[in-house]
């Protein structure tokens, strides 16, 4: 009977199955690794919806809904995952980016001038860095990663994407050139409280916890990106960093302290506190 499955009889079969198995958003989720094992685009499947499947179409894409359903990320199965309109190659040596994660590169355009300068702190697949160059492409944009193998990733998607991005591996400032400040210093680091770590969803756990484990209180990254972040902005310089809910109030006080001129926490789409916005005080040289 295997010559009978079309597409749509296998999306039909397989949206109730993931949502039985508590998989986000089943009937995309279905589409996305059809169309994957398939080798199309989604809008392929539904111009072929009637056309009967091949056993090798068809014991891949059985592979890959196993697979899912058993708590692998979409997008470590399809190998990609759009980024502010970018696609970037993801695989488990990096975090999936998050459409929330969009909201810093938003945030931070404008204080990045055409010729500036920004730095993407804890880059994972590079999301934010390409992101930016992208949009800029006369801006000078570094990306930092302690993981070796996250820098591997994110530098075959800047070239991959044509993104003109400078990769450095190293602690968060270190390996950046002494005397060196720039526009915009965006960051997206671990910083998930420990504790929380085991409560995270089993999709999310399957992520780096490089990537994910911010100490503590969740702030032990951000603590430092904020401390080391005034000796590396140009003065009128902004600096966009994602955090946890929790930190709320803690990072925009602790920016403050730090000696920016004005800090705020802002919310996303679902109204949960997610950045924190610092500029620096002075008028920036592009502005
Ligand atoms: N947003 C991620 C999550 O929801 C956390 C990413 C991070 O720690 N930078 O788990």
């Amino acid at each position: 009977m295997a010559d009978l499955w079309t597409p749509l009889k296998l999306l039909a079969w397989t949206q109730p199955f993931f949502a039985g198995k508590g998989v986000d958003a089943p009937r995309l989720t279905a589409e996305l690794l059809l169309a994957h094992a398939l080798g199309c685009d989604r809008v392929r499947l539904y111009l072929d919806f009637d056309k009967p499947l091949g056993d090798p179409e068809l014991a891949r894409y059985r592979e890959l809904v196993k697979r899912r359903a058993g708590g692998e990320p979409t997008a470590y199965l399809t190998g990609a995952r759009e980024f502010f309109g970018h696609r970037l190659a993801v695989d488990p040596r990096v975090l999936i980016p998050r459409p929330e994660t969009e909201q810093v590169v938003e945030l931070a355009l404008p204080a990045l001038p055409e010729g500036g300068s920004a730095l993407d702190l804890g880059t994972g697949s590079g999301a934010l860095a390409i992101a930016l160059a992208l949009a800029r492409p006369g801006a000078s944009v570094t990306a930092v990663d302690l993981s070796p193998e996250a820098l591997e990733v994110a530098r075959a998607n800047a070239a991959a994407l044509g993104a003109t991005v400078t990769f450095l591996a190293g602690d968060l400032y270190g390996p950046v050139a002494a005397g060196l400040r720039f526009d915009v210093i965006v960051s997206n680091p671990p910083y998930v409280p420990s504790g929380e770590l085991p409560g995270l969803q089993r999709e999310v756990r399957r992520e780096p916890r490089l990537a994910l484990d911010g100490g503590a209180d969740g702030l032990d990254l951000l603590r430092r990106v904020v401390a080391g972040a005034p000796a590396r902005l140009e003065a009128g310089g902004l600096l966009v960093m994602e955090m946890h809910e929790s930190h709320l109030e803690s990072l925009p006080a602790l920016c403050r302290a730090a000696g920016f001129a004005s800090a705020e926490a802002r919310r996303d789409l679902a109204g949960l506190p997610r950045l924190t916005l610092a500029r620096m005080a002075g008028t920036a040289p592009g502005a």
